[in-house]
């Protein structure tokens, strides 16, 4: 048989590269950003078009590079950064695989002038899918300019992948957060379609937090300081009770290099143990500091995972170091201290179980709990103590001619009838509220339970899915006008939505700069502040954002009816609990929540019988 293998040529191996390391637009800025830090800039340009479909142009103070490296670094595996392989076990720049620019001249049009601040020329180099086709000297600054035009122009199945420029654009602005965030003395200005998106002076890691992230992050924010012989962690964590309902201001860095690390992000949430409201994150910007040999940056062609040599050991440090701080917010007042300024672990070997500093923190102590937990809450304020006397009372509704929940499916066209017709049904039955979440009631194969706020988000849901454009204006609460700063991704994608959000019974409009006024919203919110909700509303974009199942309007409705549904605090009076349970039945789809989650469940005849055996 004749011999069929054969070396790839370096086209086409570099446009393979490529497609490991530059996904999209964004990960082109943050090849070109790191190679501009390890080049020792202390001032970064950035200017898209197109969010970076058309054009990506880094332009840094740096150090330059000559003709010959010039010509070098589009090679791959071409690196001034490592000479052997035990460097790779203190890696101190950002880059070392050689690969990125490389990466970038396979699939674009690429055209580089750079000067060593020594030299009285530059040198200018024009690449298009691999293939120099132009090197040049040229009269430049001291630095590095690249420019990189037309991405993926060769690779049409990636081009036609990009999201819309709003997304595209999102993406950018959270990779270029990364990057801003772990540089703080670096100057940073961010243009986008001749727009300045961000102007950045050298500044500390907190000034820096706030530029980047939003003014509102100011008054949330208290340092983390903690020094082991296992890493150092220093840093910002947010307020518990600012934390929002979705992702977005949760920052690793390790050795200044941004990481995603879900395990190092559960031990943040357990020092957050009881002091979040439900279903929040906190904002963190922790910045730990360990030797280069402890952990692997190589995992991964972007480098964003990391491993650690010894992650229990660093988790604990974590745990421990945030809750020290959390201490500074006076939440957990029983945190006893016994040890002054840094916690210090000792390391005596790989075998030896690190024990994490004490911190005595009350698990009961929740800032949120307005009551003791352990209570049974009844219609008519009745207390505890009655309930078992009641018992009686949960077997009168067994003859109902209800069978199943399920048997409640709306097919009907008049909702009203069926409104009516259950109403009378549940209106012989009593009413228990449990610890302030379900609601019990009896049916006739059982005792039916009902989640109190799953079943207000599905009502929500249901309602502003059918609001029609002109019930809003009847339906809409006007407000004080608010306005709202918003980070400029975010404020892309809320202009994007702008009209299905007003059209869903919010009077939002455009502010100027970065900037919206709310002038009123839907009325059925009661409990949310305007900055919250809009909040709420891009979270679950970012998060569904590559859904395109779900309409906009869906979109919308789901996070909208989460964030105003009544929480799970709520004591109810008899009559509310009724109301609640009638306009559930009276829901297309009684059994779900919005996001998927059981709304009822019934503990079966049965099964109570078992329970008496
Ligand atoms: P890596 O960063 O992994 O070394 P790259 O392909 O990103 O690989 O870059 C290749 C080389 O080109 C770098 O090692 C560096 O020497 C040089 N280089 C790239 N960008 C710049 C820049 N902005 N300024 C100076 N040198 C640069
Ligand atoms: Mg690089």
């Amino acid at each position: 048989m004749a011999d069929i293998i054969h070396l790839l040529p370096d086209s086409v191996a570099n446009q393979i590269a490529a497609g490991e390391v530059i996904q999209r637009p964004a990960s082109v800025i943050k090849e070109l950003v790191e190679n501009s830090i390890d080049a020792g800039a202390d001032k970064i340009k950035i200017n898209i078009k197109d969010a970076g479909k058309t054009l990506i142009q880094v332009i840094d103070n740096g150090c330059g590079m000559s003709e010959t490296d010039a010509r070098m670094a589009f090679e791959r595996h071409a690196t001034s950064k490592i000479t052997k392989a035990g460097d790779l076990f203190s890696i101190h720049t950002k880059g070392f695989r050689g690969e990125a620019l490389a990466s970038v001249a396979a699939i674009a049009h690429v055209v580089m002038k750079t000067r060593p601040h020594n030299e009285e020329t530059g040198i200018e180099i024009a690449i298009e899918g691999s293939k120099v086709t132009g090197q040049d000297p040229v009269q430049c600054d001291p630095g590095t300019n690249i420019a990189v035009k037309n991405l993926f122009f060769n690779v049409p199945a990636r081009r036609k992948f990009l999201k819309s420029d709003n997304t595209e654009f999102r993406h950018i602005i959270v990779e270029f957060q990364r990057a801003a965030l772990s540089h703080p003395g670096i100057a940073f200005i961010v243009v986008h379609n001749n727009n300045e998106i961000y102007n950045l002076p050298p500044e500390n890691t907190r000034q820096r937090i706030i530029h980047t992230i939003g003014r509102h992050i100011n008054s949330s924010l208290t340092s983390l300081n903690t020094d082991t012989s296992i890493a150092g962690v220093k840093g910002y964590i947010g307020k518990p009770e600012l934390a929002k309902k979705t992702f977005g201001e949760q920052f690793f860095f390790v050795n200044n290099r941004y990481m995603r690390h879900p395990y190092f992000h559960k031990a943040v949430m357990k020092a957050y143990d009881r002091i979040l409201p439900p279903e929040t994150v906190p904002s963190y910007f922790i910045f730990l500091d360990t030797d280069p040999g402890k952990i692997d940056v190589n995992i991964h062609p972007t480098k964003t995972e990391i491993k650690f040599e010894d992650e229990a050991a660093v988790f604990q440090v974590i745990m421990a170091s945030v809750k020290e701080a959390l201490g500074k917010f006076n939440l957990t007042p029983s945190i006893d201290f016994n040890s002054e300024g840094s916690i210090n672990i000792p390391v005596t070997g790989r075998d030896t179980e690190v024990k994490p500093p004490v911190i005595d923190v009350d698990p009961h102590f929740n800032p949120f709990d307005k009551e003791k937990p352990g209570k049974v809450y009844r219609g008519h304020g009745h207390r505890a103590g009655r309930v078992e006397k009641d018992w009686e009372k949960l077997y009168e509704g067994f003859e109902d001619p209800l069978d199943h929940p399920d048997s409640f499916k709306i097919t009907d066209e008049n909702v009203q009838t069926r409104i009516e017709s259950l109403v009378a049904t549940f209106a012989s039955h009593g009413y228990l509220q449990i610890k302030g979440k379900y609601i019990l009631t009896t049916v006739k194969s059982g005792i039916l339970l009902v989640d109190q706020k799953r079943a207000h988000e599905r009502i929500l849901f249901e309602k502003f899915m059918r609001q029609e454009q002109q019930q809003i204006q009847a339906a809409q609460k006007q407000l004080y006008p608010e306005s709202i700063e918003l980070d400029p991704a975010d404020f892309n994608l809320l202009k994007d939505i702008l009209d299905e959000i007003n059209g869903i019974g919010f009077d939002i409009s455009e502010f100027g700069k970065n900037s919206v006024i709310v002038n009123g919203c839907p009325s059925e919110i009661t409990n949310s502040r305007p900055a919250e909700l809009i909040d709420h509303i891009l979270g679950e974009f970012k998060s569904t954002g590559g859904d395109i199942k779900i309409t906009a309007r869906e979109k919308i409705a789901r996070s909208l009816a989460c964030t105003a549904a009544i929480g799970y605090d709520k004591v109810f009076e008899e009559e509310e609990m009724r109301e609640l349970i009638d306009k559930l039945f009276a829901c297309e789809n009684p059994n779900y929540s919005p996001s998927g989650k059981a709304i009822l469940s019934i503990i079966e005849l049965n099964e109570l019988e078992h329970r008496f055996r």
